[in-house]
């Protein structure tokens, strides 16, 4: 993008390269094992971008949304999964402890968490509430000591079965607002695992449930004060709209090369089918789509750095893309026919990912709500 600075130019140049040496070679391996590339995941904390947007003080890189959309396209036209398994980290754990966590906390967990020592997670979803994210149902109790007993079951957790650090939001009260989050360890007393989720596509980005039952922490595990992480919920969901969107550009992007590189290979009746006018049509409008929305996107990235614009620019990114990428890559499977439909092309793999896009971080349905309501704030009834 023409507004990208040079040191975003760099790390666009760095992922890429990253991207195509430690992600794409073993996408369809991790794909086909439903595995984690815990190895390229550690290779990342080398490469300083599991801290894009944390305080350099911790060992982050200290950059914004658009740096962190620009690693999203790179590792998402690699590996979804992967790339999927980052943004979990990095935007739903590493930047909620940046933004919402204490000095102590920001000390004690960041460091290892943007170096690959630790692996991170987000817990919000649960199994009876998703849309309906404010109405989970995790609850905290202070005991007469300070600390707090959890209990409930947080689901769709990205990255559960590997993660030390969980932040997690739970409910500390009977109004709908009463929401607190904690920063729970692995290893502690009541707090485990479930059994891995097997999905339709993100294969290689592992999920699970995180179960509380009885399980004690401390009152420094509390981020912020008691109610207050609705903001915080708020806050963070802009920026993880804007960059899974990124996945989706990759996704796009990908498919568009592949298509390219392929009407230039393959011969029927004779010729190239690139010589086809349809196939032609297919490409052309599939390129043209994509560009559309590569500037939507950083448009929007640049506009959250900026501080304007808001939730609802954020919300249509997220309902556009995934929408759009969908539709590319299943062009992009009819280009290549049979070998489109099979597991030796990365076509349907991209497809199977991109899918989750239109769910995942609020679903397009989600995304429509909020536009709308965003328009139709002057409405009497
Ligand atoms: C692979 C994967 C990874 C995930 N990772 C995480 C994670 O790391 N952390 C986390 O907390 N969560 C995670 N999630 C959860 C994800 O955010 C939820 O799946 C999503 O918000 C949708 O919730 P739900 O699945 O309960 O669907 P529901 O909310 O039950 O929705 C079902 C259907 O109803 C529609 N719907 C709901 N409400 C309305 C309404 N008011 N009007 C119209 N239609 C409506 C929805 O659009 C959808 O079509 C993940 C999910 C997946 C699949």
């Amino acid at each position: 993008m023409w507004f990208f600075t040079e040191e975003e130019k760099d790390l666009q140049r760095l992922c890429r390269d990253f991207a195509q040496k430690e992600l794409a070679p073993f996408a369809h391996k991790h794909d086909e094992e439903e595995s984690f590339n815990l190895t390229a995941f550690k290779k990342m904390g080398e490469l300083g971008v599991l801290g894009i947007t944390a305080d350099p003080q911790y060992g982050g890189t200290g950059m914004g949304a658009v740096a962190a959309t620009i690693v999203m396209e790179e590792f998402g036209s690699a590996c979804a999964g992967t790339t999927l398994s980052y943004l979990a980290h990095t935007i739903l754990c590493v930047n909620n402890i940046q933004n919402n966590c204490s000095d102590e906390q920001k000390a004690k967990y960041l460091p290892k968490l943007i170096s690959g020592a630790h692996v991170g997670c987000m817990g919000m979803s649960e199994p009876e509430y998703g849309s309906d994210a404010v109405g989970i149902q995790t609850k905290a109790v202070q005991n007469a000591d300070g600390s707090f007993l959890l209990n409930g079951t947080k689901m769709w957790i990205t990255n559960a079965q590997y993660a030390d650090v969980a932040y997690v939001y739970t409910r500390t009260g009977s109004e709908r607002k009463n929401l607190s989050t904690f920063i729970i360890e692995k290893g502690t007393p009541g707090f485990s695992v479930g059994k891995p989720i097997h999905k339709m596509g993100m294969r290689s980005s592992p999920t699970g449930e995180l179960v509380f039952q009885n399980a004690k922490v401390d009152s420094s595990q509390l981020v912020g004060h008691v109610g207050e992480s609705i903001y915080h919920m708020m806050k963070n969901l802009d920026i993880e709209r804007i960059t899974i969107a990124g996945i989706s550009l990759g996704i796009a992007q990908a498919c568009v090369d592949q298509c390219v590189k392929y009407a230039g290979e393959r011969k029927q009746f004779g010729k190239h089918i690139g010589s086809f006018q349809m196939i032609q049509k297919m490409i052309a409008e599939m390129a043209t789509e994509t560009e559309m929305m590569r500037s939507f996107l950083y448009t929007t990235a640049k506009n959250y750095d900026l501080g304007v614009r808001g939730a609802a620019n954020a919300a249509q990114v997220k309902l556009a893309l995934p929408k759009m990428a969908t539709k590319i890559a299943l062009d992009a499977i009819q280009l290549h026919g049979g070998y489109g439909y099979s597991r030796e092309f990365p076509l349907e793999r991209m497809m199977r990912d991109n899918k989750l896009n239109e769910i995942g971080a609020g679903t397009n349905e989600v995304m429509i709500m909020i536009i709308a309501k965003n328009l139709l704030k002057d409405l009497k009834d």
